[in-house]
């Protein structure tokens, strides 16, 4: 008989993926023993911190790049956007019960407007049909539309004080959330330390993960120079930046030939409380067509670390780190195999446009940025705004795309579902719940055949099984959601 794994499963990494994939295995499984090991010093410092990234609840309101135009017709495809509002309904149920059965706070998560604000006439009707083509699912029904200067200078001042006269077009829906996903991982992960069958750690680096019998053994390096060798049942790749050269050294077929090229992140940041309080709300930009995995740029409400403050952009930056505080420069060039040199190639070769957009991004001074942030807030001053690194994404390129750049979060798992790895973060935080619950059911589906393993899950996201893509089933699962968003002092979200 082989020696038994010395743990159910090992979760690497300590941001939002592992942690509330960590918190969803607890609440359905609570015999199961569980190892979150993170290899800095603190918990949840990468992509995951408030700062590192824009702290959208995505729910498909205000981003233009879900809701492209059908090139066959123009007409708008809204698909993609309802799919991440039901994604979204997933994440509120979740963290809504976390905080209904008092295991975190809800200060993690405020109710903020989305907005959507465009200039020029082609892309005023684009809003208008958008929105046309949104309301009819419940979701977006209270998704407002307004062309008149006055109207927008009353919702978002800053963005139209200032501005010459021309057509202008917002789309916006109250119901929007700002979340600190830093803060939640580490309220996630604080709850899980007080479980029993529950270990977390940090000052643990993962070097390998290696097939052992039909679970893995990982080679674990501690803050001390020692290192540890140990064996897990199940193993979740979670290391952000950090996945894809593990998702290598464990070697599974899924992941062959994928390769990775980190794309840095930058923040304009003012703290100017004053300017905050004329600005409460988020309001995205068209994407630019080369850049669509970052998004259009937008100007934002946060409210980490207790105070106000306006966030714009993302600007993107240069790097060959994986990861901003636990990478190192030699990241890219030591992903690199021979099979995945072509698909960097291939993919470079595709998408010029992405590649002009990124020397451009960074060769960008700080007027630059300034002149950026002033489309969108023409009397925006310089001595007002400050340069913050944000997270780093590192952009998973697939050989089978043949120099497509496809955008999302992807599971990869091995076989025999004893592996799970997520590579990708678009559009990453929001759909934490989502990702987990994906993992839960495809890797313990022998558990979730249990009668009592399954009431648990339905607890804890009661429409996890249900279709709300389709309106009628929308409708039906309002009150449901609507009781968890209270329960995060939300309003109901549609
Ligand atoms: C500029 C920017 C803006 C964004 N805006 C949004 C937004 O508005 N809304 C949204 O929903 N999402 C947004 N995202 C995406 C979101 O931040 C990520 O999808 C999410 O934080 C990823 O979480 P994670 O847990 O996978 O990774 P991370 O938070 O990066 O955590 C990975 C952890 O693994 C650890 N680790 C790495 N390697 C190892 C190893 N070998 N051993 C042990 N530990 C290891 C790291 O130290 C780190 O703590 C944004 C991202 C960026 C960069």
């Amino acid at each position: 008989m082989p020696p038994l794994p010395d743990h159910d499963a090992i979760l690497v990494g300590s941001g939002i993926m592992s942690a509330t994939l960590a918190a969803l295995l607890r609440g359905v499984a609570p015999d199961l023993t569980l190892r979150v090991v993170e290899a800095g010093p603190g918990l949840a410092r990468e992509s995951s911190d408030g700062w590192h990234n824009a702290g959208t609840g995505h729910a498909g309101i205000c981003e233009l790049s879900y809701t492209p135009a059908r090139s066959a017709d123009g007409t708008i495809d809204v698909s993609r956007a309802v799919r991440i509002g039901q994604r979204f309904a997933h994440s509120l149920q979740f963290w809504g019960h976390a905080v209904a059965s008092a295991a975190i706070p809800a200060d993690f998560i405020h109710a903020v407007p989305h907005a959507t604000f465009v200039t020029g006439a082609d892309d005023v009707a684009f809003l208008r049909d958008r929105r046309e083509a949104l309301v009819g699912h419940p979701f977006f029904a209270p998704l407002q539309f307004s062309a008149d200067p006055a109207r927008i200078e009353r919702l978002a001042p800053l963005v139209m004080e200032g501005r010459a006269a021309g057509p202008v077009a917002a789309s916006w829906m109250d119901a929007g959330t700002e979340v600190d996903y830093g803060r939640l991982a580490r309220h996630l992960l604080g709850w899980l330390a007080r479980q029993p069958g529950t270990v977390i750690e940090t000052g643990r680096r993962v070097r390998s993960v290696r097939r052992c019998g039909s679970g893995w053994e990982l080679t674990i390096g501690h803050g001390d120079g020692t290192v540890e060798r140990t064996t897990a049942r199940f193993v979740f790749l979670g290391a952000g930046g950090g996945t894809l050269p593990l998702v290598q050294s464990a070697g599974i077929a899924a992941a062959r030939g994928y390769a990775g090229f980190p794309i840095g992140g930058q923040w304009l940041v003012s703290d100017r409380a004053d300017l905050a309080a004329r600005h409460p709300l988020k309001v995205y930009g068209g994407t630019p067509p080369s850049a669509p995995s970052l998004g259009g740029p937008h100007l934002d409400l946060r409210r980490l670390d207790g105070r106000p403050a306006l966030l714009f952009g993302p600007f993107a930056s240069w790097t060959t780190r994986f990861l901003r505080f636990e990478g190192r420069l030699t990241d890219l060039p030591r992903s690199l195999r021979p099979s995945t040199i072509g698909t960097l190639v291939r993919t470079g070769v595709g998408n010029l446009g992405l590649v002009r957009y990124l020397v451009g991004q960074g060769l960008q001074r700080m007027a630059d940025r300034l002149a950026a942030l002033r489309e969108f807030y023409p009397l925006a001053r310089a001595e007002d705004w400050r340069l913050v690194e944000a997270g780093i994404r590192v952009q998973t390129l697939k050989p089978v795309d043949r120099g497509r750049i496809t955008y999302g979060t992807e599971v990869l798992t091995d076989p025999g579902n004893s592996l799970a790895a997520l590579l990708g973060a678009s559009p990453g935080a929001s759909v934490s719940v989502d990702v987990a619950l994906e993992i839960v059911k495809r890797c313990f589906a022998d558990r979730l055949a249990d009668p009592a393993t399954r009431r648990r899950l339905d607890d804890l996201i009661p429409t996890h099984a249900a279709d709300l893509t389709r309106p009628a089933e929308a409708r039906a699962s309002t009150a449901v959601v609507a009781a968890r968003a209270a329960a995060l002092g939300l309003p109901a979200p549609w």
